[in-house]
């Protein structure tokens, strides 16, 4: 990799830094023709599960006679050239797994636009479909979209690579008492006739294009953020979210002005495979952050911080997938600290750094897979999305804060945000950049490689500590040295202290012991979805049998793959917990979209 030549194109436009950071899983070929500026005009139909319309490409042809899509299970209907919309061959070729079949349109040298008739398939991958009885109101049919890595492809054909960007209009059309919502300009009300547009201004990549359809009502936080949900859960989020507005706050405070407009979340149904989307403009969220407490709103600062590492600045590939995750938690936690106070932060630090631990053990010390580069070639990018990309990535980053200092490091990552804004960015670009702007000014010495290119945590890992968490510690060996569950300090608590202390109880726990402290703090029954699933998982290694109707009915409601799959896989490690696993999963599968069926499939030993 170029990567000397790279660093001195960094004035020149992103197409260029692109063709240096070949991307394995698209089929683009983005130095030729790339896109540039996407209407789509679609109309979804809930009766069919289908989207079809047609998606019109403004292109920049560098003096080819084809541009080539990304599509996996499209049914392509036809596709036009120039605003005249003259017939053009085009070639759908063989499908790949994971990938998806390549779409070879045959244009002109001056061809400058490009018409492609489509509707969706079944393997539409990135799309859920709800019945009523999946949502939360039980009335309406929901749709919502997932894209990142790679699953836009699946519903709109597309350059799916996150180094190749572009802007967006839409015009969707739903059926009438629904509303749709996507990743920019959004409606703020339902309309009368079922038809809403959509604006994009900022360029974007393809994985972050996004829609939502449902029984969707809006509500105001302040004047620049907002919540949308079923109108059961609207009241509940707003409550959740009031702090929203002064988190985008201390956000600009700390790394330059928002560059999105208005900054909304929208929370789905429990269906939702991830804590939360980074979709621009528009969070994507899952319901199990609604505590009631507003204990879990870190999620709404890290899918915000996302709106400057990620969407702002994008991983070149996905083998670049850190530098998307590593910055956001480091982001989110330095929001966090800024309204709640560093006691508050040292617990999220401790609790990603526990991740981190239960990451490794799982993929092995010397897994690659542990390295924050990674290398997906031939494989899902699914596969690099686990905690190494978010938890090691923060540890990197904090240990080179500790080494420079804060004051330096922020003066660093505001210069690299308006540096590199709108652009993609790849591993090795930004340790060239870190060289130059941070350790060689400031004569630092850092084992740079070993943390990026080597396995496991280098023991210079600026490793954390929370006194909070330290109380909590005294109080699970007194439990361990027969003290009554009553006479713990536990009050006070937030959701990350019982966090702490459940993941912390041995694992040899009698079923006594089990049932005394349920009796004591009702965790079986735990409203909290973190506690409830941590206490699930100890139920399971402890064989506390009690909390195991509560767990199945967890399962088959909640769909987000964090807490699916350690539940799961510690069903899965006796015989007979893995004929409950088996006999669980295939009541709850329904309920699952595609990114939480395809691990835990895969998981289960179950064909697809
Ligand atoms: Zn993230």
């Amino acid at each position: 990799m170029a990567v000397v030549s790279c660093q001195s194109l960094q004035e020149e436009t992103h197409n260029d830094i692109q063709a240096m950071s070949k991307d394995q899983h698209s089929f683009a070929k983005p130095q030729k023709v790339v896109i540039k500026h996407l209407d789509l005009n679609i109309e979804v139909d809930f009766e069919k599960k289908s989207i079809s319309g047609n998606a019109s490409y403004d292109i920049q042809n560098n003096g080819s006679n084809e541009v080539v899509f990304d599509t996996r299970g499209l049914n392509i209907e036809g596709v036009t050239i120039g605003e005249g919309e003259q017939e053009t061959s085009f070639e759908l070729g063989e499908a790949r797994e994971f990938l998806g079949s390549p779409l070879k349109v045959d244009i002109k040298e001056n061809t400058k636009r490009v018409n492609i008739y489509y509707s969706t398939g079944k393997e539409a991958h990135a799309l859920q479909w709800l019945n009523p009885q999946q949502t939360a109101d039980k009335k309406h049919p929901f749709l919502f979209t997932q894209g990142q890595a790679i699953l836009t492809r699946t519903w709109i054909p597309v350059q799916d690579s996150p180094g190749i960007r572009f802007t967006y209009n839409a015009k969707v059309k739903v059926p009438k008492e629904l509303m749709a919502v996507m990743s920019a300009s959004n409606p703020q009300a339902k309309n009368e006739t079922g038809v809403y547009e959509f604006e994009m201004k900022q360029p974007i990549p393809a994985y972050l294009l996004a829609l939502s359809v449902g029984d969707i009502v809006f509500k105001p936080v302040d004047e620049r953020t907002g919540v949308y949900a079923e109108p059961s859960v609207i009241d509940g989020a707003v409550y959740e979210f009031a702090d929203m507005g002064k988190m985008l706050d201390a956000a600009e405070k700390l790394y330059g002005k928002y560059q999105w407009e208005r900054y909304d979340v929208i929370v789905l149904p429990p269906s939702f495979p991830f804590g939360g989307m980074e979709n621009p403009r528009l969070t994507f969220a899952t319901p199990t952050i609604l505590a009631g407490d507003r204990s879990l709103t870190s999620l709404v600062a890290h899918e915000l911080a996302h709106s400057w590492s990620g969407n702002l600045v994008t991983n070149a590939t996905w083998d670049d997938f850190w530098m998307n995750e590593g910055f956001t938690v480091y982001f989110e936690k330095r929001i966090m600290e800024a309204l709640y106070g560093e006691d508050y932060v040292d617990m999220l630090s401790v609790l990603g750094f526990q991740d981190l631990q239960g990451e490794i053990d799982d993929l092995g010390e010397e897994s690659e897979d542990t390295h924050l580069k990674l290398n997906l070639a031939g494989r899902d990018p699914d596969d690099g999305m686990t905690n190494i990309a978010y938890e090691k990535g923060t540890l990197f980053l904090e240990t080179i804060e500790a080494q420079v200092g804060r004051e330096k490091f922020d003066v660093f990552l505001n210069k690299y945000f308006e540096t590199n804004a709108f652009k993609t960015i790849t591993t090795e670009t930004f340790l060239e950049y870190l060289d130059n702007e941070l350790l060689q000014p400031n004569q630092i010495n850092m084992n740079v490689d070993e943390w990026v290119y080597g396995p496991g945590v280098p023991a210079n890992a600026h490793a954390p500590v929370s006194e909070r968490f330290e109380k909590v510690e005294v109080s699970i060996n007194r439990f361990l040295a027969n003290y009554n569950p009553s006479e713990l300090e536990t009050e006070g608590w937030t959701t990350h202290e019982w966090l702490h202390f459940v993941r912390n109880l041995p694992d040899n726990l009698t079923i006594d012991d089990m049932a005394k402290l349920d009796e004591a703090f009702g965790l079986t029954n735990s409203g909290n979805s973190e506690i409830a699933a941590a206490w699930f998982e100890k139920s399971i290694n402890n064989n506390y049998e009690v909390a195991y109707p509560k767990m199945e009915e967890f399962l088959i409601k909640v769909g987000r793959r964090k807490f699916l799959v350690p539940l799961y896989k510690g069903l899965a490690k006796t015989e007979e917990g893995k004929k409950l696993a088996k006999e669980i999963y295939s009541k709850a599968r329904t309920n699952y979209h595609a990114v939480s069926t395809n691990t835990l499939d895969a998981l289960l030993g179950i064909e697809s």
